[in-house]
């Protein structure tokens, strides 16, 4: 299978024939990010949240421009916007594009620059958000201005959403609106959002812009043990305690086996080629980490994983209890459903007990499609260094919610980037930053993409 698109439909000179974003949109994107990231939409996943004042922004700048928005509010202050922008082609189904307008918290002490200032530095906006996505959120409302303020229609209807409460799975947000208002994208095939599109700099002559067609499913999990509660002077052969910590253990030190879907597969041939290595099987985890700061994700893309992130147990020394539990967070492949629940009984053993906090299913789409070949020709367009290369993210997005209507969804929210920046180190880390002609590239990008796809 390969990741190059048909050579008629990724033809770069078809979408350059095309009008494309005026400098306006340029100049906009950055103030409108600037704008964003000075909201402290802040989500701690505890059900509280603010999205409202960034959705009351965003409704603003559509409404400005012409563009209806509809707001939906899952509880008070949870806001989601929603809108369409008409395409020339009413037989064909609408493009959905959706970025979140939530945050994670972000401890002001540890950062160069407070976390809600947007300051530019360095030709850098900083700020919680800067990547995860406020930068979307920005491109997209660029674009779509600059198509409203131009009269121009692109090929079919567009859907943009920019929601609330992604950061605790969507439950307030995309699920939500899955779930209870699911007319505003039901007639939607394909989609695009979050973790893809982003450049990684192989040479000189060649750039690979990672696509996610993959996300990892997501099984967040409370593991308890029960005991006879009692005296800690005691003799005690039924300790909650000990029994938790000794499944916990077996659980975080378990190496789940490689297993190789057909996104990792096509990924890892493509960077073999781009790097002019061959991936060992038998040695994979080795070669991958010489892939510098994307390491660690692509890791997580080769097997299942789990990871132990909280004990709760106990109050007081010499106090036995008779419960305790453990927060653990897992990830099974596409597909691995199954048998990865069938090896955490087999771990966990019969006394520990499971209980799922949020379950969410693994998704897997093809590289092989016309929307693909847009997205190929728009990077080549305004990067002729550009190669897109599917991959699976071993995070999740709401790609999860939109794909149980049966859209096709995509990670591509384009951005060329420095080759020395950590992009994946900027996900809820310290020193959030963009470069602004990251982002500049990405309305270039966005633009053509949608007056193409
Ligand atoms: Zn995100």
């Amino acid at each position: 299978m390969s990741s190059v698109p048909p050579a008629a439909s990724a033809d770069p000179t078809g979408p350059l024939r095309l009008p494309v974003t005026s400098p306006a949109a340029e100049r906009e994107v950055v103030e409108l990010c600037r704008d964003l990231l000075r909201f402290e939409s802040v989500n701690r996943g505890d059900g509280a949240g603010h999205e409202r004042p960034a959705a009351e922004y965003v409704a603003a700048k559509l409404a400005e421009v012409g563009i209806e928005p509809t707001l939906l509010e899952s509880a008070p202050g949870r806001t989601s916007v929603i809108a369409r922008v008409e395409g020339s082609d009413p037989s064909r189904a609408p493009l959905l594009i959706h970025s979140h307008l939530d945050v994670v918290p972000a401890d002001a002490s540890q950062w160069r620059v407070g976390p809600f200032s947007g300051e530019e530095v360095d030709g850098c906006l900083w700020g919680r958000g800067a990547v995860d996505m406020k930068d979307m959120v920005a491109m997209t409302l660029a674009v779509v201005r600059d198509i409203a303020r131009s009269g121009r229609r692109p090929p079919r209807d567009l859907v943009v959403a920019f929601l609330a409460d992604e950061e605790a799975g969507g439950v307030l947000g995309a699920r939500w609106l899955v779930e209870n208002h699911r007319d505003h994208f039901a007639d939607c095939t394909e989609a695009i959002g979050e973790v893809g599109g982003f450049s990684y700099t192989v040479s000189d002559d060649l750039r690979l812009y990672l696509i996610e067609t993959a996300e990892k499913g997501l099984a967040w999990m409370r593991l308890t043990a029960t005991g006879r509660a009692g005296h800690g002077s005691m003799i005690s052969d039924d300790n909650a305690v000990t029994a938790l910590c000794e499944a916990v253990a077996r659980l975080g030190r378990h190496e789940f086996p490689l297993i190789l879907t057909p996104t990792v597969r096509v990924f890892l041939n493509e960077l073999g080629e781009a790097l002019g290595v061959e991936f060992d099987l038998d040695d994979l985890a080795s070669t991958v980490s010489k892939l510098g700061p994307i390491a660690r994700m692509i890791g997580a893309t080769l097997r299942n994983t789990v990871n132990p992130t909280a004990l709760l147990a106990g109050e007081k020394v010499n106090v036995i209890p008779g419960e305790a539990s453990a927060l653990v967070d897992g990830r099974y492949l596409p597909g691995q459903e199954e048998e990865f629940n069938r090896q955490l009984d087999e771990i966990l053993g019969p006394d520990i007990r499971r209980e799922w906090i949020v379950n969410d299913a693994a998704v897997e789409t093809s590289f092989d499609c016309e929307l693909v070949a847009a997205m190929a020709a728009a990077l080549r367009a305004e990067d002729p260094i550009a190669r897109p290369v599917p991959y699976m993210l071993s995070g999740g997005t709401d790609a999860k919610s939109f794909s149980r209507l049966g859209i096709r969804c995509f990670g591509f929210s384009p951005l060329l980037l420095p080759a020395d920046l950590d992009f994946f180190g900027m996900f809820h880390g310290v020193d959030e930053r963009v470069p602004v002609e990251s982002l500049r590239f990405g309305v270039r990008v966005l633009d053509r993409f949608l007056q193409s796809c």
